[in-house]
């Protein structure tokens, strides 16, 4: 299973060459559930070759009609996961290697995106029995801890934080909301509790209890429920010797983000972000896309400031970091258009990241040409 987990992540890595400080797509669909097909849903999406996403059926004539006008209906990702794809293997394709680099020092991310319901949580938290990528990623660092050193060299710390209607709260020790303070470091959030972690279960038991002081979960069905995100911050510091044989400190950041639900943050192609921002969105949701617009583009100002959850992943996003979206999807026609959305925004982040690369290495004339900064202010614009 191992040898072929790690097979299947060669692969991803040879097509796409180096991680280094760039984004890669997923897309994962989760099972039709019985209250679904109890009510007569049908599955609208296929997967094929574990990365090419067909949509099949549409719940309606409208939806078929703008199917056509957008782009069509076969989407291709870094991979693809079926519904019938165990978490561990979710894990081994999307985060293990980021693990492995954030014992090298580096930092990196991983954001569940899709909307209500899609199994973002699922994928991120799971359950005791088929335990997330979060779970499985603290265990795997463990393991490779131990495997590297086993002399006690490595700390580990964990935090479990809430992104609310642009209020920061401590999910491991509720109370008042969090300030978000500027220092050395970067940006941290005052008084959030840090949490040494020994044990993979102890780890599953307190992400549980954190999750259930989310703003959200136990109503799913109320309307705020879905726009919460859930950041895990896992620190993993250690010393080494230097050229000079100095003992120095390092650190490596993962982040791990259960996302709000992106249902109202998914505009047509048309709006403006300036529309959308009147529109009651969810602002770290929207800023989020123009912060990883702006680092695909290569852009030399990234606005993290415009919210709290881009403010608190500011070390994890930009520089020598490593980036993973994995967007969930329903399989039910009576969520086509919403899988559509999730399926067109994590295609389009996938376009502009080629687009970004190529104009990198296009000599600067050529970057002067206004078709090609009118092209690039479209892709900005439809990506927004
Ligand atoms: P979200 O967090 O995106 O709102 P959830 O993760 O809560 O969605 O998923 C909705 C429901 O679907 C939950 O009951 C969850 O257990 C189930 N589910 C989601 N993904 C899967 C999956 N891959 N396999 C089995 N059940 C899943
Ligand atoms: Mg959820």
């Amino acid at each position: 299973k191992i040898v072929q987990d790690t097979e299947r992540l060669e692969a991803v890595m040879n097509k796409n060459g180096t991680r280094e400080s760039r984004i890669l797509v997923f897309v994962r669909l989760r099972p039709m559930a019985k209250k679904e097909k109890d009510a007569g849903s049908r599955c609208c999406v296929r997967i094929v070759n574990r990365k090419d996403v067909y949509l099949t059926e549409f719940a309606n004539e409208n939806d078929y009609l703008r199917l056509k006008r957008l782009r069509g209906r076969h989407f291709t990702f870094d991979a693809s996961f079926p519904d019938s794809t165990p978490q561990h293997e979710v894990y081994s394709v999307t985060t293990a290697e980021l693990v492995e680099s954030v014992l090298q020092g580096r930092n990196g991310s991983v954001f569940c995106y899709g909307a209500t319901g899609a199994g973002k949580t699922y994928t991120m938290l799971g359950t005791v029995e088929n335990p997330g990528v979060m779970v499985l990623a603290i265990k795997d660092l463990f393991t490779k801890i131990r495997q590297r050193s086993g002399d006690g060299n490595h700390v580990v710390h964990l935090s479990y934080l809430e992104v609310y209607n642009e209020t920061v709260r401590d999910l491991l020790s509720p109370g008042r909301p969090l300030v978000l303070r500027e220092d050395k470091q970067g940006i941290v959030a005052a008084g959030l509790t840090q949490y040494r972690a020994y044990s993979t279960d102890e780890v599953m038991a307190m992400l549980q209890r954190g999750n259930q002081n989310r703003t959200t979960e136990p109503t799913r069905v109320n309307e705020t429920s879905s726009r919460s995100h859930a950041i895990l911050q896992v620190v993993v510091e250690y010393r080494v010797k230097d050229a000079s044989m100095n003992i120095v400190n390092r650190v490596g950041k993962l982040s791990l983000i259960d996302l709000a639900g992106s249902e109202r943050a998914l505009a047509t192609d048309q709006r403006t972000l300036r529309s959308l921002e009147g529109a009651n969105i969810n602002r770290s949701l929207l800023a989020l896309s123009s912060c990883i617009n702006a680092l695909v583009e290569g852009k030399k100002h990234i606005p993290y400031r415009n919210s709290k959850l881009t403010q608190l992943l500011k070390d994890s996003l930009g520089g020598a970091c490593n980036t993973v979206m994995i967007a969930n999807i329903s399989p039910s026609n009576a969520s086509f258009g919403e899988t559509q959305n999730t399926l067109h925004w994590a295609d389009r982040a996938k376009e502009i990241r080629t687009k970004a690369s190529e104009a990198s290495e296009a000599n600067e004339e050529i970057q002067r040409l206004p078709e090609f900064e009118t092209d690039q202010a479209k892709l900005l614009l439809e990506l927004q």
